[in-house]
């Protein structure tokens, strides 16, 4: 309950002629009627307000002198010792006494937090439970006896409970419907002009140059974009790519192809396709992942953790980054 609050303009008239109407039994008092010459004054009417209080009720505090606005330093000095008055006052009183001008540095302090060797017991609120708070305290003396054991175990547990499951939680779920895809895998677009149709490759599990396998999520097409995606070769089983794009895959494979017909010697995919015995009829494509990924770094890490599991840094395509081959370690447990 919020105590009730006396504003002490005249304190020694407010006690004196109107005691509080209310049931007090708590009593902030203030005033901000400090100047010059009235801190003398201030203070005899605090003594005696105190002096009434005091039969009345057992909980009186006081609050120290709020800071007055474009207030002079001279005035400012008065509520200062006005107020340092009070809290040694308060002291000899046994009054209560609220600080307003604390330090902000004395504010801002860190306290350490206090460290335990407690383990938390969280189980499920139950009413059947509360006498496990009762079983703990009786028996970890016993427990504590071992010095084996008193190390091991620490001290009594902390029993904290979860709530237990209400109606809402068990009428409702949160968790999205996890739907089974029937028919993943990449898809031709059918676009009339499309030109990237007739190099889809439409499995729904991709292996490899290594042999593993990956079981593809989702129904994919040409235009699909925000995607990681892989170029195969129809003559080469070990022959592999993984790239990242923010595009469409038609957009994406369209430069690459047109990097082919240059035969752009600096570029991996080129090269392969140019190589002898193979056209551009050899490529194949499909979409790996499709993610609604936020910044090329994302797109970037989650290529190179299938980089990695179909290892074609070292064995594929993308040769030209097999410095990332270093790195291989440090991503053993990749999730795709
Ligand atoms: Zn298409
Ligand atoms: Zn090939």
């Amino acid at each position: 309950m919020k105590p009730p609050v006396l504003h002490l303009k005249e304190p020694s008239a407010l006690c004196l002629n109107r005691p509080p109407q209310f049931d007090s039994r708590h009593i902030q008092a203030f005033t901000n009627d400090v100047g010059r010459g009235r801190r003398e004054v201030l203070e005899a009417k605090f003594r005696l307000l105190g002096k009434r209080l005091k039969p009345r009720t057992s909980m009186v505090a006081f609050s120290e002198m709020l800071p007055v606005l474009r207030a002079g330093p001279g005035r400012q000095a008065e509520l200062q010792r006005l107020n340092a008055w009070m809290r040694g006052w308060c002291r000899e009183e046994g009054f209560g006494f609220f600080r307003n001008w604390e330090p902000r540095n004395h504010l801002l302090q860190d306290t350490p937090k206090k460290t335990n060797n407690r383990t938390p017991l969280v189980i499920t609120y139950s009413p059947q439970l509360k006498p496990v708070q009762h079983i703990i305290n009786k028996l970890q003396p016993i427990l504590e006896q071992d010095t084996k054991l008193q190390k091991a175990l620490g001290d009594r547990p902390i029993v904290s409970y979860r709530q237990p499951p209400n109606l809402k939680m068990i009428l409702t779920n949160n968790h999205r419907t996890y739907h089974t895809n029937t028919n993943p895998g990449t898809f031709p677009c059918n676009k009339p002009r499309c030109q990237l149709c007739p190099h889809i490759h439409s499995a729904d599990t991709i292996i490899g140059p290594n042999q593993v396998s990956y079981k593809i999520k989702n129904t994919y097409s040409c235009a699909s974009r925000n995607i990681i995606y892989a170029i195969m070769c129809r003559k080469c089983p070990s022959a592999m790519y993984i790239g990242q794009t923010s595009q469409t895959l038609r957009q994406r494979i369209n430069a690459q192809k047109t990097d082919i017909r240059q035969d752009h010697k600096e570029k991996t995919v080129s090269c392969h396709f140019n190589q002898k015995g193979h056209s551009l009829n050899d490529l194949t494509t499909c979409i790996l992942l499709q993610r609604p990924f936020t910044s090329a770094l994302e797109r970037e890490s989650s290529e190179l953790s299938f980089m990695l599991k179909f290892d074609t840094l070292r064995e594929g395509i993308n040769t030209h980054s097999n410095y990332l081959t270093h790195y291989q370690d440090s991503f053993p447990s990749y999730h795709l």
